[in-house]
């Protein structure tokens, strides 16, 4: 399914350089020396140029104060050849998340965290949404789901993965529940969910034996154990025997994320062009 996005996406920028228009371009902003937070950049990039997407790298230490940063958003704002701004997460505690995301001009949001931009996909009027979801979305059309009142159940509620989640199923015409920490009977709320998403970062928190039979179940985790291995937060030999289908990790959401970053940048680049921007 990524694979298809990105011959998607390259084919178009392929069609823009033949129309005399440049690449589209994405500045990927890095923070300090997380390791996943390294991985991830690198990975953004190396598919950046598998599709033809120019990738700009920044590159700040840890200790780099919130005015620095935002004069580089600023800067990066004001640039005429860069189209999507990637601000890579979390960034170190001296700086405040929330003033760096909302420096973005939301037409450059390409992670589609910024307030505009998630006000609009809550309000049906979406433009740049955010990859993670709507590489999620993507995976459940590709595979024909039905998602009209179909009773949804997201876990967890972050700005980044489950809220988003949870607005675009409602979006889609699902029934839709989010659980949290606070939710009292999660294993009750799984078993009644025909569409199952979990964004927690917890391995094992829902037990593959709560699952519905022939539910869809879509594990966002990514939780590395002792030996270096990547795992979910579903049970996934119980879950699978209960599932119609369900992503693995690694492997079935991670690179759809990257992928809807791919056709965020195009469809950034175009919006500007077509002067729909928000500046
Ligand atoms: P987060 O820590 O910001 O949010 C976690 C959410 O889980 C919170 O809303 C919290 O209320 C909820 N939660 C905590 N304990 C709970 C419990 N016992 N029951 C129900 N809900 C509970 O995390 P995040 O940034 O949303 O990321 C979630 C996971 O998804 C992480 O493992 C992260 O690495 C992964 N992730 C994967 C991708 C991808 O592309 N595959 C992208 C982003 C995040």
């Amino acid at each position: 399914c990524a694979a298809s996005v990105h011959a998607r996406v390259a084919s178009a920028v392929e069609s823009r350089t033949t129309r005399g228009l440049r690449p589209p371009c994405l500045a990927t902003v890095l923070v300090g020396e997380n390791p996943a937070s390294q991985i991830y950049v690198r990975r953004k990039r190396e598919v950046c140029e598998r599709v033809g997407i120019v990738s700009r790298p920044l590159q700040f230490d840890a200790t780099v104060s919130e005015e620095a940063l935002i004069a580089a958003i600023d800067a990066l704002n004001a640039d005429d050849e860069v189209d999507g701004i990637l601000v890579q997460l979390p960034l170190p505690s001296g700086v405040d998340t929330t003033h760096v995301i909302e420096r973005i001009r939301p037409d450059k949001d390409v992670d589609g965290f910024h307030p505009y931009n998630i006000g609009r996909l809550a309000q049906r009027i979406p433009l740049l949404r955010p990859c993670t979801p709507l590489g999620i979305m993507e995976l459940l059309r590709a595979r024909g789901e039905t998602l009209h009142g179909r009773r949804a159940l997201v876990v967890g509620a972050s700005n980044i993965v489950g809220r988003p989640m949870a607005l675009e199923l409602l979006l889609a015409g699902a029934t839709t529940t989010v659980a949290h920490r606070f939710t009292l009977d999660l294993a009750d709320r799984v078993a009644e969910a025909e569409l199952l998403v979990v964004a927690v970062g917890k391995p094992g928190l829902v037990d593959g034996a709560w699952v519905r039979p022939g539910a869809t179940v879509i594990d966002v985790g990514i939780n590395r154990q002792p030996d270096g291995s990547l795992i979910g937060d579903v049970g996934f030999a119980a879950a699978r025997e209960r599932a119609a289908a369900i992503t693995p990790v690694p492997g079935g959401v991670g690179p759809m994320t990257v992928a809807m970053l791919m056709q965020n940048t195009l469809h950034a680049a175009e919006l500007r062009e077509a002067g729909d921007g928000t500046d």
